[in-house]
């Protein structure tokens, strides 16, 4: 698919189109259909209303479903289940109260963040795998004893990636919806404009998508074999149970020292770590990890998470407060907290590293909500 670069390049493009008239042609906002099929008398057709619009987004996260490791293996089991990217008898159970726990959710109409209470059932799940591969693939610490073999927490990790590579396909799906329904009924002029934006958006998504793709093929011997040759991992052992739980794939810029460590504005390849806040046989754990081709970013990156002992629980908490968006945290635990405290943590979580440039650390600690012990390299 082809960028629409600019709306005037475009609009002479499109001009030129429409009076050839070629009801056959494919048509002009590269949607691959025919002219006839797609944006011929799109002026004139009935816009969808808000309402209708908000049904067919939510139908989108409802219905948007497949198995992500259909494509390395289609021995799938019929139908795909509702999957927990946080388990939920696992560790959501040990942070929820009346079985809920709380979420930090974006507010879209206040451009915001509020703190969501969400029943375990629903929290942290995605419709990405059927039954047969969602058992096979996380049996290893899921139904297994937990003793942080190098290929559980490989695919404590993966499980990440996956959710991430979900996201983004349905991102993209809804990216669809908007080109194929937003323009409707509008002029020209906006027509090109929203064509463009929405095509400007599937090719940044499809882009991040492609190489979160080959991230995940990478890693598919790995997974099947159940052998971890292809990441590494930091893991740290707190002294008793977290009350923050997360899973989620991040690519900090800054190190918690505030060192730039890459720029995702210079290369479309960016660096990743996988995230996981988690908690077995009553130890809580943080891992953070990272594909061996990465080991310089992933290790200085954890590095500066020790570089001064004092600071160690509260860049733990800025790190998963300030970069992922999957996290949950216990009802007791933060409705205990005072104004000012939660406070302090709502400016974490609406933290924005570009805008910030790895700063807003100087504020308190909070050893009561990851409390460290001790830390491995695996
Ligand atoms: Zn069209
Ligand atoms: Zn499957």
């Amino acid at each position: 698919m082809h960028s629409l670069q600019s709306y005037f390049e475009t609009f002479i493009k499109v001009s030129d189109f429409i009076s050839r008239n070629n009801r056959n042609e494919k048509c002009w906002c590269d949607s691959g259909k025919k002219f006839k099929n797609c944006h011929l008398n799109r002026e004139k057709s009935i816009p969808l209303t808000i309402q209708e619009e908000q049904e067919k987004l939510k139908k989108i996260d409802t219905s948007f479903k497949l198995c992500l490791f259909n494509k390395f293996d289609n021995n799938c089991s019929n139908g795909i289940i509702k999957a927990h990217s946080v388990s939920k008898e696992l560790f959501l159970r040990k942070i929820s109260k009346n079985n809920n726990v709380y979420s930090p959710i974006i507010n879209t109409i206040k451009h915001n963040i509020i703190i969501k209470e969400v029943h375990v059932n629903n929290a942290s799940i995605f419709y990405g795998f059927c039954n047969t591969h969602d058992t096979s693939l996380f049996s290893d610490f899921e139904q297994k004893k937990f003793t942080s073999t190098d290929c559980q927490l490989l695919k404590i990790s993966y499980r990440s990636l996956c959710l991430e590579i979900f996201k983004k396909m349905k991102v993209i799906e809804k990216y669809y919806f908007y080109k194929n329904n937003s323009d409707k009924g509008k002029e020209l002029s906006k027509q090109i404009d929203i064509q463009i934006q929405c095509n400007q958006e599937i090719i940044f998504n499809k882009n991040s998508l492609n190489t979160l793709e080959k991230i995940q093929t990478q890693l598919e011997d790995d997974v099947i074999n159940n052998t971890s040759h292809k990441m590494k991992h930091c893991l740290i052992t707190l002294d008793k149970p977290q009350n923050i739980l997360c899973s989620s794939m991040v690519s900090p810029e800054f190190n918690l020292d505030r060192k730039r460590l890459q720029s995702l504005k210079a290369t479309p390849n960016a660096k990743n770590l996988f995230l996981n806040s988690f908690i077995f046989n009553n130890t809580g754990y943080i891992l953070i990890s990272w594909l061996i081709e990465d080991d310089d970013y992933g290790n200085n990156f954890s590095n500066s998470i020790f570089s001064d002992p004092t600071l160690i629980n509260h860049k733990l908490i800025s790190l998963i407060l300030m970069y992922t968006e999957n996290v949950f945290i216990s009802p007791s635990w933060w409705d205990d907290l005072t104004d000012e405290d939660k406070h302090h943590f709502q400016c974490l979580i609406e933290y924005i590293e570009d805008k910030d440039q790895g700063g807003i650390l100087n504020i308190k600690d909070h050893p009561e909500a990851l409390n460290y012990s001790y830390h491995v390299f695996i």
